[in-house]
């Protein structure tokens, strides 16, 4: 039992009038994520109080391996048959997890508070004896669509002091640069898909999880990406870089932009190695805190730029329990309380969406306002640079050819898990 006297916070009736008691209160909860240095929290609430307690430890391998080798039924209830089942078993049916927890620590999502930032892991017995299982399922096709977790990359932890002593509170390990003391080594995921892909019966093994792009670059040897490519990826591979512009990057906790271009030019190159026509597909969020309309610009050309929009887009709402969220609601960043910058009117929102699918024709005029709204009114025209063209004299209205430019449409219908 480990006794430890309570950090006090403010109570809720003066965080929900005062923003930077709001933000200083998520702050205090942030930095107590983390099991081993982590503090209990306790808020005077009416009368009584509410008290949190510090996080658990982590969940030792052999517990794990123990919970993910109980004898599950793998199917839906009975229950829904009548309904014809459940259509989302069919995506995790033939997936594993392999590992909790998630150093990524982004601004966007709440794991740090769910599965915190130590890595903890299953073994390779425990994922073998469960793709075994899954072969000698009578509807297993030979493909296992998953091998992942948070960040299907992460299979060890960023440090040697992280797995003692746990993460650092008053720095990230990838962002904005990656922390000196991170030794990235994915050789133990490269050992495992080696294992699971020559299983007798299994045709193919997929990593759709979210891979850290930054993580795998960071990797002084280059043999997972190289086998990543090779045998991993079923035609398109789902990558995060969420923006371009780097202030807004370090608003979200991610690397800087030209992380993400070597990446980029590094998996082409590694297709072209093997022969392979394999596509990346990059998740943008819009309208995240500390985007402003000249960052939104700065995206939309980027797309322009190397032919590639996406079809959907993920335009940032709060969710509970993300730093991002704290941002958009006190237009602070509670780790530092700077003033935030954040687009908040459904329109405000709109402006900076439309700049992201400026190619269709129902956004024409909110493209054309926000590009006026940033001074970028260079960028309406017939210029090979420019995202819309300029309104029609004749009173007809003309087909926009930058609709029409040889962009790759992708289809993003579901995000990669945390990234
Ligand atoms: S020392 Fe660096 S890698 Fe280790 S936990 Fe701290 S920030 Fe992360």
């Amino acid at each position: 039992m480990r006794l430890t006297p309570p950090l006090e916070l403010e109570g809720f009736d003066t965080i929900a009038t005062d923003k930077k008691a709001y933000a200083q209160h998520f702050r205090a909860q942030y930095l107590n994520t983390d099991p081993f240095t982590g503090k209990p929290l306790a808020e005077k609430d009416g009368a009584g109080w509410i008290y949190q307690n510090r996080p658990s430890l982590p969940v030792d391998r052999a517990l794990l391996d123990e919970v993910y080798g109980l004898p599950y039924a793998r199917h839906w209830h009975p229950q829904y048959d009548a309904a014809g089942g459940i259509s989302a078993l069919e995506e995790v049916k033939f997936s594993l997890i392999s590992t909790r927890g998630c150093f990524g620590a982004c601004s966007f999502c709440a794991l740090t508070f769910h599965q915190g930032r130590v890595i903890q892991t299953r073994s390779h017995e425990s994922l073998l004896a469960e793709a075994k299982a899954l072969t000698k399922e009578k509807d297993f096709k030979g493909y296992i669509h998953d091998v992942g977790g948070p960040t299907a990359n992460f299979r060890k932890n960023a440090c040697v002091k992280m797995e003692t002593k746990g993460a650092c509170t008053d720095k990230r390990c990838l962002a904005p640069e990656i922390c000196t003391s991170l030794k990235a080594d994915q050789s133990d995921f490269l050992s495992l898909l080696r294992k699971l892909r020559g299983l007798p019966g299994v045709k193919k093994v997929f990593v759709r999880s979210g891979i850290r792009f930054d993580y795998l670059m960071a990797d002084p040897d280059p043999t997972l990406f190289k086998e990543l490519v090779q045998h991993h990826v079923s035609g398109q591979l789902k990558v995060a870089p969420e923006h371009v512009s780097d202030s807004v990057l370090k608003r979200m906790g991610k690397p800087k932009h030209a992380v993400y271009e070597k990446f980029r030019l590094k998996f082409q190159d590694l297709n072209d190695q093997c022969g392979k026509k394999q596509f990346l597909v990059p998740y943008f969020i819009s309208g995240h805190p500390g985007s402003t309309l000249k960052d939104a610009v700065a995206l939309a050309q980027y797309l322009k730029s190397v032919g590639t929009v996406p079809e959907q887009v993920q335009d940032f709402y709060p969710t509970p329990g993300t730093l991002a969220t704290a941002m958009y609601w006190s237009g602070l960043d509670p780790l530092t309380l700077q003033t935030v910058d954040t687009a908040k009117t459904p329109h405000d929102k709109a402006l900076q969406r439309a700049l992201l699918q400026f190619h269709l024709p129902q956004n024409d005029a909110l493209v054309r306002e926000a590009l006026k709204l940033a001074g970028r009114e260079d960028l309406i025209g017939n210029g090979k640079d420019c995202l819309i063209r300029p309104p029609s004299t004749s009173g007809r209205k003309k087909k926009n050819p930058h609709h029409n430019a040889n962009l790759d449409r992708v289809r993003v219908k579901s995000p990669p898990k945390k990234r």
